[in-house]
């Protein structure tokens, strides 16, 4: 097999036996609700808890670190909190070695065994080590998000994992950011980034809204070691949100949202007028440490908006969970292919058959970039700013509009 297959992964999500989950986020759904997304390869998440380790057992297992349901392949996916809040993505290279980091963190956890995101009481450099005795690969999660990335707290890889700093494998963007982000960071310039949903619901709009496309041999823990030490593979691209949908890209209030620009919010000693606490942004973040600009060579971030959000919009439902986008989103799936394909290359014509003239035309919109993003921030996603006319509204957002 030659490194041409490209394979489309989500690493990242949380099964139903985390807190704040989807009761629904169990294999036989992910496994279907992926494959329509144009994923191959899913990171189980939460591979620590016993829970959902009893149901990692009970799928198909194809090699040690691949297991199998339906037309899906998993790969053993975890994320943890340290001492200092922030949150690590590990992928294990078997189950054995899951069960033996679970003994060695599990004396500094009270919550290992009920929560699917265990809070454990080392630091970032203890579980680094702690990771790589156990074989896996690390990297910290959504790194720039405020409060539990590894940006929130530290200024540097080297704060947050001591010597294990130059060991990390991968950073995650992320929602609210891009490869652009990152990239202006010059500790950032020789890792691997991913892109991962996160995702806490299998609906569409939840599931993969980001994942990775890689060129690997074969779908193998051993094959994605090789591509984070760059011995052979790559991410050929990353797929992910535009980061002004994240709900931290801007920095804004937690509690009602009212956006504030970087001065403003310093002079008010990062307090809203409401008592609420404003949050900092990730754009104002970056913008803080960075220090260079981004590498010519990264592999493209395409920028996707989840189409069922675009559907809402064009038919003027206000969330995209309804069974009218849902029942649409079928259809376009059904004839156009996965979710990428429907956004930047099936027909218009075949588009505007199926679903009808106004999702066909806020698609065009979607490709020409002719649409706008209000940008989200204190724990509020973005939205897209587009007015039924067909004119681009002018998205002069004042303060008091939030
Ligand atoms: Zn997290
Ligand atoms: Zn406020």
């Amino acid at each position: 097999m030659s490194t041409d297959k490209v394979i489309n992964t989500d690493l990242h999500i949380h099964g139903k036996y985390s807190n704040g989950v989807s009761e629904k986020m169990e294999f036989k759904v992910l496994s279907r609700q992926s494959e329509k997304k144009g994923i191959d390869l899913l990171g189980t998440g939460d591979c620590l808890n016993p829970r959902w380790r009893k149901d990692i057992e009970k799928l198909e297992r194809e090699k040690e670190s691949v297991f199998v349901h339906g037309d899906m392949r998993f790969v053993l996916s975890g994320e943890v909190e340290t001492r200092d809040r922030v949150h690590h993505l590990l992928v294990f290279p078997s189950l054995s070695k899951v069960e033996e980091l679970y003994e060695r963190l599990k004396r500094f956890s009270s919550d290992i065994d009920s929560n699917g995101r265990p809070r454990v009481h080392v630091s970032g450099e203890e579980l680094a080590l702690m990771a790589k005795e156990s074989g896996c690969l690390f990297g910290p999660a959504h790194a720039f998000t405020p409060y539990t990335g590894l940006y929130g707290p530290h200024d540097s890889l080297s704060s947050a994992y001591g010597e294990f700093s130059d060991r990390v494998d991968f950073l995650e963007l992320g929602l609210s950011a891009d490869s652009s982000y990152a990239g202006r960071i010059s500790e950032l310039h020789d890792l691997t980034y991913l892109s991962n949903s996160d995702a806490h619901s299998p609906s569409p709009y939840r599931l993969a809204r980001e994942f990775n496309s890689l060129r690997i041999d074969e779908i193998s823990f051993e094959e994605l070691r090789y591509l984070f030490e760059g011995k052979r593979g790559e991410v050929s691209r990353n797929v992910g949100l535009p980061p002004e949908e994240g709900k931290y890209n801007e920095s804004a209030c937690n509690r009602c949202y009212t956006h504030y620009s970087f001065e403003d919010a310093v002079s008010r000693k990062w307090k809203c007028g409401c008592g609420g606490s404003i949050k900092k942004g990730v754009k104002d973040r970056v913008n803080e440490l960075a220090d260079s600009v981004p590498p010519e060579k990264m592999p493209p971030y395409l920028a996707v908006i989840p189409l069922q959000e675009i559907i809402a919009k064009a038919v003027g439902h206000s969330s995209p969970n309804t069974k009218k986008v849902s029942a649409l989103w079928k259809d376009l799936i059904q004839e156009c292919g996965d979710e990428v394909q429907v956004l930047m290359e099936a027909g218009l014509d075949k588009i505007k058959s199926t679903a009808g003239d106004e999702i066909a035309e806020l698609i065009e919109d979607f490709r020409k970039e002719n649409i706008d993003i209000e940008p989200g921030g204190g724990g509020k996603y973005g939205k897209i700013v587009y007015n039924q006319s067909g004119q681009k509204s002018n998205n002069q957002r004042s303060l008091m509009d939030f």
